[in-house]
């Protein structure tokens, strides 16, 4: 009886961590939502996620920031990027930096058929595979945006959804101009916590921040690793 129990429990688990995806942590992962906003909150790990990329004009220069910090970080590439730009893909991936989905064309998926959401996940993984690197598990939509389908589709190919719960604001404004690193390295500070996931892009205004900001995080207390 005991062992019948048990069993069915052992099938519940695996159940459970098959259908909501591959990197699963308990502590921040409810079971009903294959979306993580951050990780562990008790541990002073935080993550750096750099979206839009790469481009021969930023990327290598960011890469070069980590590099001089000694700092891991998490890029969500657009796939047709990575198409033009292979060499500065595989220079990522050589850095040690994790490489993740970010779609093919940077559209608004909520604005697309299912079919053309399903194409903007895969075309992009098959880009990456083709270049012989490993895509870690996570997508993360253009401006934030899915709907429903976009869900069934990360979790049809068995990735976890990556939000943010800090956003450095380092996109240009509807003024024209970019933040200054000083607000930026400020708003950042403002709302980190243990296991947070920092938002940045693959953008000047991000790179004229970055030195400052890896510092100040560090200065805090914190360690900037991958995303777990
Ligand atoms: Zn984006």
């Amino acid at each position: 009886m005991k062992q019948s129990v048990l069993w069915v429990m052992v099938v519940f688990c695996f159940h459970w961590v098959v259908v909501d995806g591959v990197e699963i942590n308990e502590m921040y992962q409810s079971q009903q939502s294959p979306v993580i906003w951050h990780m562990s909150r008790q541990a002073p790990l935080v993550a750096l996620t750099f979206d839009d990329g790469p481009t021969p004009e930023i990327t290598p220069k960011i890469l070069q920031v980590l590099l001089e910090k000694n700092v891991s970080a998490t890029f969500f590439l657009v796939g047709h990027m990575v198409l033009r730009h292979p060499m500065i893909t595989r220079q990522i991936y050589n850095d040690g930096h994790h490489i993740a989905n970010h779609t093919w064309a940077h559209y608004r998926l909520d604005e697309l058929s299912k079919d053309q959401i399903q194409y903007q996940i895969h075309a992009t993984s098959d880009v990456l595979d083709s270049l012989g690197i490993h895509m870690s598990p996570f997508f993360r939509p253009p401006g934030g945006r899915f709907n429903q389908w976009v869900l069934d589709a990360i979790k049809d190919q068995g990735l976890t959804m990556v939000m943010w719960d800090v956003n450095a604001g380092d996109y240009v404004r509807s003024s024209g101009k970019n933040s200054p690193q000083e607000v930026i390295v400020r708003r950042v500070m403002r709302t980190l916590q243990p296991g947070s996931i920092i938002l940045l892009h693959n953008s000047q205004s991000t790179l004229d921040a970055l030195p400052n900001l890896i510092d100040s995080i560090h200065d805090a207390g914190y360690i900037i690793g991958h995303i777990e």
